[in-house]
């Protein structure tokens, strides 16, 4: 005891990392334990085609309530899932989850409204990765169209050549594969044109500034960089109609935020869905039209 200086950052640096694990581990227990008693569930946040204002369909996001806890963030419940090895079942029961729910609303509704789902590297990775998504498909029974994958670029970026041999196969199922969070981190523009996508997400960090002139001038020029590739750009994090407006302006084509809906619970996005389908249906009958 003696000994221990506590003032020193190296002591500081190791009780940090003795808290660190031991916080790692209670979520470790408590994330199995989760997934065995079906805690984690899934949001819908809508996607809006900009151009119409129609919906295009959601962005599946997961959440975890834990009963003695509370709402635990995705960002940090996918993290541990991730290092510990766990992101494989928790994102297989995810992702089975949103092909219940595409499958369910196709049913209810007569719709077949599109989903995107997160995949995390670690998942994507897995050798039998896109025959798990094949089996899925077919014992749902919905199109494969219906469903998109959002990669992030961290993923492509260590293992390039990998990463495009799945998602390769997971285009020839008919899935799509979205490039999320572009724009921060370390963005490759290569990238973009070596991988089979299909969507580039900017990521909310350069729609939030909008529309600040330099925010507008990055926007646009990602926007013509996928318009040249033929690949179709969402705005994440659309809080405001100015931003909207700009991000249209800009040449994006989706808008996903706050300003059109925060992520829904299943009932509240299917209600939400009928009410959009109900007032377009009106909005056509009155010879209304997005312009
Ligand atoms: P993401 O995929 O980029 O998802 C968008 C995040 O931005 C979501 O946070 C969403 O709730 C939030 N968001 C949407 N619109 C707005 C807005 O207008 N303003 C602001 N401030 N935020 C907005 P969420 O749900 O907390 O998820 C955070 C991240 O966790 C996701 O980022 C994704 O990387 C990860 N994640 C979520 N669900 C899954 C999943 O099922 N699997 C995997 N692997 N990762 C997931
Ligand atoms: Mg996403
Ligand atoms: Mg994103
Ligand atoms: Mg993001």
């Amino acid at each position: 005891q003696a000994k221990r200086t506590p003032g020193t950052s190296l002591a500081m640096a190791e009780q940090r990392f003795v808290q660190m694990s031991r916080d790692t581990l209670a979520t470790e227990q408590a994330l199995r334990k989760g997934i065995r008693n079906h805690e984690f569930y899934l949001e819908y946040q809508p996607k809006i085609d900009a151009a119409s204002g129609k919906l295009l369909g959601f962005e599946a996001l997961a959440r975890w309530f834990r009963p003695e806890v509370g709402q635990v963030s995705p960002v940090e419940f996918i993290a541990v899932a991730e290092r510990t090895g766990l992101i494989g079942e928790l994102g297989s029961s995810l992702l089975e989850q949103a092909c219940c729910q595409i499958a369910r609303w196709r049913s209810e509704l007569g719709a077949c409204v599109p989903v995107a789902v997160n995949v995390s590297p670690v998942q994507l990775l897995n050798p039998g990765f896109p025959q798990r998504v094949k089996a899925l498909l077919e014992h749902t029974g919905i199109p494969a169209e219906s469903l998109t994958l959002e990669i992030t670029e961290s993923a492509a970026v260590d293992n390039l050549e990998d990463t495009r041999q799945q998602l390769t196969v997971l285009e020839e199922l008919g899935i799509k594969v979205a490039m999320d969070d572009f724009g921060t981190g370390f963005s490759s523009l290569s990238m973009l044109r070596q991988l089979p996508l299909s969507t580039v997400k900017v990521d909310r960090g350069l729609i939030e500034p909008l529309p600040a002139p330099d925010a507008v001038a990055v926007v646009r020029a990602i926007c013509q960089l996928a318009a040249a590739l033929d690949l179709e750009v969402v705005a994440e994090g659309i809080e405001t109609l100015e931003q909207a407006i700009t991000a249209r302006d800009a040449g994006c084509h989706v808008f996903q935020g706050y300003f059109y809906a925060k992520p829904l619970a299943m009932a509240e996005a299917g209600a939400w869905m009928e009410r959009l389908y109900a007032e377009q249906a009106g909005a056509s009958s009155t010879g209304g039209s997005a312009a």
